[in-house]
């Protein structure tokens, strides 16, 4: 089977072929990214041999502010920065495909897991504050914050305060500018499409 001749568009030099396993095709940035020299382009291909780049869609990264491209990984698409690895911003999707904003990192307490005796962390969830093991996935021991001395609750509620106001999640905004705010289900468009749409309005 022939190829078609291509040359990079980045640097110019002709492109080469590889094969990969399914699971690195998944990896593919990464591996390029481990490339020894010189130009870091790599894309996966279809059925004709064309590169299949990625998709600039209409979220911001979260760092530069550049539209980030829509990639796949190991647990489904996710977001990154164009400039990775220069910038590390990365959006993450649920299942659905919706922007995940990022949360608030939990905070670690002195407080043991009755499954595995690691330390507990705790989070503000929809009904309050909650205790989970700072080792899932692996473990999945959950503690009962309602079942807590009372003074040792309040205690932790006040350090929980503080750590949320220290520690704000960054804001995900789209290109245009607007805060993807959690459970908006905002999915993201590719950003030619969308330019489109708006030439249709017009
Ligand atoms: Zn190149
Ligand atoms: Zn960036
Ligand atoms: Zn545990």
């Amino acid at each position: 089977r022939s190829r078609p001749f291509l040359t990079c568009g980045d640097c110019g030099e002709k492109l080469t072929y590889s094969k990969l396993s399914p699971e690195d095709k998944e990896r593919i940035v990464t591996i390029a990214d481990a490339m020894p020299v010189g130009c870091k382009y790599a894309a996966p291909i279809d059925a004709q041999g064309r590169p299949v780049n990625p998709e600039e869609v209409n979220v911001a990264c979260p760092s530069c502010e550049k539209p980030l491209l829509k990639r796949k990984g190991r647990f489904g698409p996710f977001l990154s920065c164009p400039d990775y690895p220069t910038c590390n911003g990365v959006v993450n999707l649920d299942r659905k495909g919706y922007v995940t904003p990022p949360k608030v990192p939990p905070l670690e307490t002195d407080l043991e897991c009755n499954k595995c005796e690691a330390n507990l962390y705790l989070r503000t969830g929809a009904r309050g504050p909650w205790l989970g093991c700072s080792k899932y996935p692996k473990c999945k021991g959950r503690g009962a914050w309602k079942k807590l001395e009372e003074d040792v609750r309040t205690k932790w509620e006040a350090l929980l305060y503080e750590h949320e106001k220290l520690n704000p999640p960054p804001k995900i905004k789209s290109t245009d500018g607007q805060v993807i705010e959690a459970g908006s289900e905002f999915a993201p468009m590719p950003l030619n499409e969308q330019e489109a749409l708006q030439e249709d309005e017009a």
